[in-house]
């Protein structure tokens, strides 16, 4: 349930109306904007009456919340969620940030070389997977620690935050020590285990869609992490499974207003595993910026041909460096920056 109080309610009455909601056996999400006030209840709210609430004076609005997620839902907190990732904000009105660099850590140098090119070209994060799941076993399986050290390297030398994927609970530590934004990959995107101690962490959670999810399961994965107590969840959409082949997988576009529309979470697009084709990147992605996308994801690698992983949907960083042009008139005319 939804209550929302006058902007100019007293601190005692709303401290009343919270005690008074949490001895009901009710958690209290509050959240405050520039001209609203919203508690939250969560948990069993058909004991409360809308009716009985309504008569405090300084209540404007019940809602009863029929959705199954209370903290990712816009209902909650009517204002975008901004993630602070390093220093780089995702998400709200203004800035659209863009992830860029190898589908892989290879080596410390491979990896300091892409950083430095995706920078240059206007990059703002830098990717790469140490741990890769990859669906034979016989395919590089990543470099693990090792790779999660490199990434700490590159971002020693470029300044740009990295985002790398977690497969494990056992490497939770390697992240939070290293890693500024942590992916949670469309395979693990109902690993309810994973989920809830990523929300313990508290650190940016990058959380792809399962390759068959629906939209209600990928928010109800998002609200396992912000039920263990941490809000910094980003969407990032990276295609479905469907019965087309010409494409890796197939985008869902209509995503974006449709998150925004339910959560108030940020929203990104990985236009390079949505197709599996370099070739379709940069369309797909000026389209994902023009429906209001927060961000892009962008496997860049500045030899593809002799990739470890996902060398056919990198680009090379002068396409990249191209893309990220044409990117810039995209946002600018839907008012937004880049
Ligand atoms: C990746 O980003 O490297 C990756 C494996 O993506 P996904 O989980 O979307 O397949
Ligand atoms: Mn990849």
């Amino acid at each position: 349930m939804i209550v929302t109080l006058k902007k100019q309610t007293p601190k005692t009455e709303i401290n009343r109306l919270t005690g008074l909601f949490e001895s009901r056996g009710l958690k209290i999400h509050f959240s405050e904007g520039d001209n609203y006030i919203v508690l939250g209840l969560v948990g069993d709210a058909t004991q409360l009456s809308e009716r009985d609430i309504l008569a405090n004076e300084w209540v404007s609005n019940v809602q009863r919340v029929g959705a199954p997620y209370k903290l990712a839902n816009r209902m909650f907190h009517p204002d975008d969620t901004v993630v602070d990732v390093g220093g780089i904000k995702i998400g709200g009105h203004e800035k659209i940030a863009v992830i860029a660099g190898p589908c892989a850590v290879e080596s410390e140098e491979a990896i300091i070389e892409a950083a430095k090119e995706v920078k240059e070209a206007g990059a703002e994060l830098l990717r790469g997977g140490a741990y890769k799941p990859r669906t034979s076993p016989y395919s590089f399986q990543g470099l693990g620690y090792e790779g999660i050290l490199d990434l700490a390297k590159a971002r020693e030398i470029t300044g740009l935050p990295v985002v790398t994927e977690i497969m494990s609970v056992d490497h939770l530590e390697e992240f939070a020590e290293n890693v500024d934004l942590i992916q949670i990959g469309a395979r693990n995107m109902q690993n309810f285990d994973l989920l809830k101690e990523v929300g313990k962490l508290k650190k940016p959670v990058l959380l792809k869609r399962g390759m068959s999810a629906t939209i209600e399961e990928w928010i109800m994965a998002a609200e396992y992490i912000m039920a263990s107590g941490n809000p910094n969840v980003i969407f990032c959409e990276r295609g479905i499974r469907t019965f087309e082949k010409y494409t890796r997988n197939t985008l869902d576009l209509a995503v974006i207003p449709l998150l925004k529309e339910k959560t108030h979470l940020p929203v990104i697009i990985d236009p390079s595993h949505a197709t599996g084709d370099w070739k379709l990147i940069e369309p797909v992605a000026l389209a994902a910026i023009a429906a209001g996308a927060d961000g892009l994801m962008i496997e860049v690698h500045p030899h593809p041909e002799c990739a470890l992983s996902d060398g056919a949907q990198s680009l090379k960083p002068a396409k990249f460096a191209e893309l990220m042009k044409k990117a810039r008139k995209v946002a600018n005319a839907v008012g937004r920056d880049l």
